[in-house]
Order: structure tokens, then C-alpha cells, then sequence
């Protein structure tokens, strides 16, 4: 009603001959800003915003700046303002006594202009909740947040917290169970589920209308999960199974040795995908995945970074400072997995992941949702959070994007991925403030994203003093 009120009164004055923005007072008024569009790429110079909270209310030119009164006054001096990134693939986890660690991880983000993150699937799911609802309020500096709760997977999953589903009944627990979080959409792992379970969740989740995405069994056809409504896929294995001229011969053989002493699975299918890959058939399933507004989130980064962490020494990471001792412990997990793999084994991985990497641009020319995630979080060894999106655009944009595609990724496109894509993604009248401003234009050079000047998150403005001062409150 209050509303009602206030927009029947604001139509009164319109209507008495006053301009509605000689009367209102907004909470921040930025000038000078040369504005970059990532949904078309387009950058319009000497823009004024006048914002309420988090909302833009008023796109105009600098020249009309007297008309606007605000709190608070931003010169953006010509430098480029974009909407705030979004990492789509990110993890807080690793138990109960790594909360504060996790937690300590918000400001990273956000001093990497990092103002939305995806939550792929954790054990911390009550903390993540209160972190959501407190970063929105704006009391705890840090993205916003979508989260899918804890992971759905087979019985004996390998991540903690994982939710265990065989049956039917066990489908429905588990989505009763998420909906009650509520989660924001639910993420499946492929440790031990079995392809019956995983397609019975899609089933269900979609008549619950319910967002999907996640890793996916060998033992299934992307085709067949897209199919049921699948909303998305993480990483490139799957998409690239899918791609192989034999996909449905392997399958079979993945199938038959499942239950045997030596089941194929992921890995062990690699080399015979990699050799039969079928661009002709690529071309198509790209076609197919974009009519079904399937999102795909290539995690470029982490793979590379993965891939060469036997002969890269990490232990003078400036960002390791940011890191709490209790997560960097969990990064020994995949460098010692990695010391174990044969020299044959990294070779082929490299060799794998430039054709993967190669995938990028035709799926994006194709329509499907390209968005940027980065991975990062406990055990994802130096994955930082923040520093680590940037590092996923340049390689987005290094596998053929423009950098104006490769910003839509880490933009427009995360927000599609809920259907929400009416607030967020550009910055217009009645959508989103979060914003990032950058020294110099990423579509001229993509290497500009890393010069993070100024951040609004929330409403609320971060200058560059106040953003190193929240990674001084996180350096141990
Ligand atoms: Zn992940």
C-alpha cells in the first residue's frame, strides 16, 4: 500500500509540471563515467547515474549534473564503469572450523570487483545463508550470493555434506530438503551417482522448477540431460564427451565396466573422446544446447592452473597472504594428486584442454550461455577468489571471445543462468547498481579488468583505500 502511495504521489508531481529529479534526492550520483555495455559491447562516454540504494533510477549526460542532488558525489573522471562481475563457480567449504576462513573470503571478492558469486555446493550451508542475507543487507562487505546448498551425489560421496541419493524417495528428500535451505538451485557431483538417480533428479527438480547444473556420469549423454531440462553444465568433460563421433559406443563400454574391477569412468575415457572428436557433430549439439538456453561455465583457469602445478611454485603467491592457514592446507591435496600423475598423463591433459579451450568460441557463436566461473574455494588449489575471475576473462577472451563476449560472461550471462537477467547485467534505468570502475577500457584490452579503481556493492561505495583496507583486515 505504502508503495502504491508513493508512486501515485510521484505521478501527481509529474503531472503538476515538476521534474521528478529536481525534487528527489539519490544516495550517490557518479559523473563522468564512460559507461560499458557488456550485453552489446557498446561504451558511452560522459555519463552521469544517479542511484537510489542498489538501484540504478537515472541514466543521463554529465552536462545535466546540477539537476541531481545526492548524499554522496562520485567523479568517475572518464574512467570506465561496468556492472559488477559475477563468478559463477565458487565453493565455501571444508567443515565447521574453516567458517571464519571462509567467511574471510567476501572481501577478496569484492576487492576483485567480484559483487555476485554462484555457490557450487558446500558443507557450511547454514553459515552461507547467514552471509547471503547479510552481505544483501549490506552489514558484511561481500557479494551477493546464490547458493545450491550441499552437493546431490551417490552414497560415500568424496565431498563432505554431499546429499545421497538412490531412489525416488531419496530424490524427493533431497530436493524437499534444499527447497527448505532454500537453496537457489541444485547442483549434482558425479562421485558416485548413478545415471538413473541423476536423470530422476533433473525429472523431478524440473517440475519443482528447480535450476540444475553440475558435473554429470559418464554413463549418461549430455544430450539426454539437456533434454530433461538440464540448466547447465560445469567444466568442459562433459560437453566434450558429447562432441565425440563414437560418444554412443564409449558410453556403452563406460556402462559395461562400471560394476567390473576396473570401471572406465571419466578419466579413463579421456583418450578415446579426445580421438574421435567430431566437429561436425559439435557444431550441431552446440545448436541443440543453445535452443535449450543450456549455460556452460568452461572453468578455463583452474584446469590450466591444475594442469601445470607440478613445475609451478606457488609458495611466494603475493595472494596467499589473503588465504587462512586452515584453507591453504587444503591446497596439498591436488598438488600431491598432480606429483603422481605421469609425465605422458600432463602431456595429454595439455593437449586435451587446448582442444577443449577451442570449444569456447563456437559454443558462445553458436547461442549457448557462456559464463565465467573460476572454481575457486577450499582444496581448489590457487584458485584465489577474486584474482582468479579476472585470470578466467583473459583466457575466455585467449580462446577467442572479443573482450566484449568475454565480459558478457562474467556479467549478463550469470545473471540468464537464473532468469534474472531483467535487474542485472548492465547498467540502466531500474536495474542494478553494483558496479566495478576500471582505469582503463577492458574492450580495448581485456588485461584492464585487474585495474580495479572504485567498487559499489550494495549501494555502497568501496574507493580504492577502502577496498585495500578490507584485504588489510583479511592479511594474516
Ligand atoms: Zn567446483
Amino acid at each position: 500500500m505504502k508503495r502504491l502511495l508513493s508512486i501515485c504521489l510521484a505521478m501527481t508531481l509529474l503531472h503538476a509540471g515538476f521534474a521528478q529529479s529536481n525534487s528527489k534526492k539519490f544516495t550517490l550520483v557518479i559523473t563522468n563515467a564512460s559507461i560499458i555495455d557488456p550485453a552489446t559491447g557498446k561504451l558511452a562516454k560522459n555519463q552521469l547515474l544517479a542511484i537510489s540504494g542498489d538501484t540504478v533510477k537515472v541514466v543521463d549526460d554529465t552536462k545535466a549534473a546540477s539537476k541531481y542532488k545526492a548524499d554522496q558525489y562520485f567523479d568517475a573522471k572518464g574512467k570506465y564503469v561496468m556492472p559488477g562481475l559475477w563468478d559463477m563457480h565458487v565453493h565455501f567449504r571444508g567443515g565447521d572450523s574453516t567458517i571464519e576462513a571462509n567467511k574471510a573470503l567476501l572481501p577478496l571478492f569484492l576487492a576483485y570487483g567480484v559483487t555476485t558469486v554462484r555457490e557450487c555446493g558446500g558443507d557450511i550451508t547454514p553459515s552461507v545463508m547467514a552471509w547471503k542475507k547479510q552481505t544483501a543487507s549490506g552489514r558484511l562487505p561481500g557479494p551477493r550470493i546464490f547458493t545450491s546448498g550441499p552437493k546431490l551425489d551417490g552414497p560415500g560421496a568424496v565431498w563432505a555434506g554431499s546429499l545421497p541419493v538412490v531412489t525416488p524417495a531419496d530424490i524427493t528428500a533431497a530436493l524437499d530438503s534444499l527447497q527448505r535451505i532454500p537453496s537457489d538451485f541444485v547442483k549434482i557431483y558425479d562421485s558416485k551417482i548413478s545415471g538413473n538417480a541423476y536423470l530422476g533428479i533433473i525429472r523431478q527438480a524440473k517440475k519443482r522448477g528447480m535450476k540444475v547444473t553440475g558435473h554429470m556420469p559418464f554413463t549418461v549423454e549430455l544430450k539426454e540431460a539437456a533434454s530433461l531440462g538440464m540448466d547447465g553444465s560445469e567444466h568442459l568433460y562433459y560437453v566434450f564427451k558429447a562432441c565425440s563421433s563414437k560418444e554412443d559406443s564409449i558410453t556403452t563400454e563406460i556402462r559395461n565396466s562400471e560394476h567390473t574391477d576396473h570401471p572406465i569412468g571419466l578419466f579413463g575415457a579421456l583418450p578415446a573422446l579426445f580421438n574421435t572428436y567430431d566437429s561436425t557433430k559439435a557444431e550441431s549439439l552446440f545448436k541443440y544446447l543453445a535452443a535449450k538456453h543450456f549455460s556452460i561455465t568452461p572453468t578455463l583457469f583452474i584446469s590450466k592452473t591444475l594442469s601445470s602445478i607440478k613445475e609451478t611454485d606457488h609458495t611466494n603467491d603475493s595472494l596467499l597472504a589473503y588465504i587462512d592457514p586452515k584453507i591453504q592446507a587444503t591446497y596439498k591435496g591436488r598438488v600431491n594428486g598432480a606429483r603422481r600423475q605421469s609425465e605422458a598423463a600432463t602431456n595429454f591433459t595439455k593437449r586435451f584442454q587446448a582442444l577443449c579451450a577451442s570449444l569456447v568460441p563456437k559454443m558462445y557463436a553458436a547461442g549457448v550461455n557462456i559464463v565465467a566461473g573460476s572454481d575457486c574455494g577450499s582444496s581448489n588449489s590457487y584458485i584465489y577468489p577474486g584474482s582468479s575471475i579476472h585470470e578466467e576473462i583473459k583466457l575466455l577472451a585467449a580462446s577467442g571471445l572479443t573482450p566484449a563476449q568475454a565480459l558478457k560472461t562474467a556479467t549478463v550471462n550469470g545473471s540468464k543462468f537464473f532468469g534474472v537477467e531483467a535487474f542485472f547485467g548492465s547498467l540502466q534505468k531500474g536495474k542494478c547498481s553494483d558496479l566495478i570502475v576500471l582505469d582503463s577500457n577492458p574492450l580495448e584490452d581485456i588485461g584492464a579488468i585487474d585495474q580495479i579503481n572504485t567498487v559499489l556493492s550494495h549501494g555502497k561505495l568501496y574507493s580504492k583505500t577502502d577496498l585495500n583496507a578490507l584485504l588489510a583486515s583479511i592479511r594474516h
